[in-house]
């Protein structure tokens, strides 16, 4: 059998971020992108780090509000109010994960669902549910565009996806489905996990478990998006090295399939600031809610 085609992510990442610069120069202003933080957690620190250069490199504004990990929630609630009301602000979001004493729920609920870049206010997981994608979460967002821009079908397909976390699994699910996939969510009481996986066209997997599916899991000819991220030991000097939910050897099965790393990862902070375009659209008036760009 041929090896599969590597769906490589940065070059799909700079086509989507060319076409976010393209539609922030045609707007009135701006977008602006405001950040809110909590504490010094190194992967959030570089992660909004990242995003706050990306969003500068294509145009937007962004502003980045780094606050003591000992904030009390109503001052959290406070900036955020503060930044709803704001009209140069486009899109808030809020780094997860939040400290202990911060309910993620309150704090969700509290962003204007107009302004809701993350896709995470109930009322925005409810209009993608219903069929309606608007501002939808980063990664199944980027799922999607990764999927389109290398000329794979989604409607129509048998698509499985296994993990069902509200970041990645579940909307990864429900958008697929918006899109006319026939969807099977799987988790971690799914019985033969192998069965279900074997009868996907379409398979995404976002578990967090280094090489959960092998190659015999896998239907010779399936698209494999493989969103996880492990760290494991045995890398170049005896340090770390980032490995997927899917072996390698299932590269001698698929069709195609995104490498780790390298595949879905780039496309998450281009699909954030395409929701910050988006949502700057809406509050112009260009674009109607609930009217999907794709
Ligand atoms: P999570 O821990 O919130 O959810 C994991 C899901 O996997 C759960 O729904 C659970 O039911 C399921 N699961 C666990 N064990 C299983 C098993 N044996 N069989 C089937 N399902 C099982 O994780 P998450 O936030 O969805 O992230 C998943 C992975 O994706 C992680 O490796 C994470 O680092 C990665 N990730 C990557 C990106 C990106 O590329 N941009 C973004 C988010 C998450």
């Amino acid at each position: 059998m041929t090896p599969a085609r590597v769906l490589a992510g940065p070059p799909a990442a700079d086509a989507l971020l060319s076409d976010v610069a393209a539609r922030a120069a045609r707007l009135p202003r701006p977008p602006h992108l405001a950040m809110v933080r909590l504490g010094d957690d190194p992967a959030s620190v570089s992660y909004v780090r990242g995003k706050d250069r990306r969003a500068r490199e294509v145009g937007l504004g962004s502003a980045v509000y780094a606050l003591p990990e000992t904030t009390p929630q109503a001052e959290l609630l406070a900036l955020i109010a503060r930044l709803n009301a704001d009209d140069a602000v486009s899109g808030i979001l809020v780094q997860l994960p939040l400290p202990a004493h911060v309910s993620e729920q309150a704090v969700l609920h509290a962003i204007d669902p107009r302004k809701d870049v993350d896709g995470f206010h109930p009322l925005n997981v409810g209009e993608l549910w219903a069929g309606r994608p608007t501002l939808i979460p980063c990664t199944p967002a980027g799922i999607l565009y990764l999927l389109d821009l290398y000329g794979l079908p989604v409607a129509g397909q048998r698509a499985v996806v296994v993990g069902r976390s509200p970041i990645v699994g579940r909307p990864t699910a429900a958008l697929l489905l918006a899109r006319d996939a026939t969807v099977t969510l799987a988790h971690s009481r799914t019985r033969d996990l192998g069965a279900v996986t074997r009868e996907a066209d379409l398979l995404v997997v976002a578990v967090g478990q280094p090489h959960l599916i092998t190659p015999e899991m896998v239907r010779p000819g399936a698209t494999v998006i493989d969103v996880g991220i492990n760290r494991v030991p045995g890398g170049p000097g005896g340090k770390a090295h980032l490995t997927g939910d899917v072996h390698p050897d299932v590269a001698g099965v698929a069709g195609a399939i995104t490498p780790v790393p390298g595949g879905v990862g780039p496309l998450t902070i281009a699909a954030l600031l395409a929701n910050t375009v988006t949502a700057a659209e809406m509050q112009a008036g260009r674009r109607v809610p609930g009217a999907s760009a794709r």
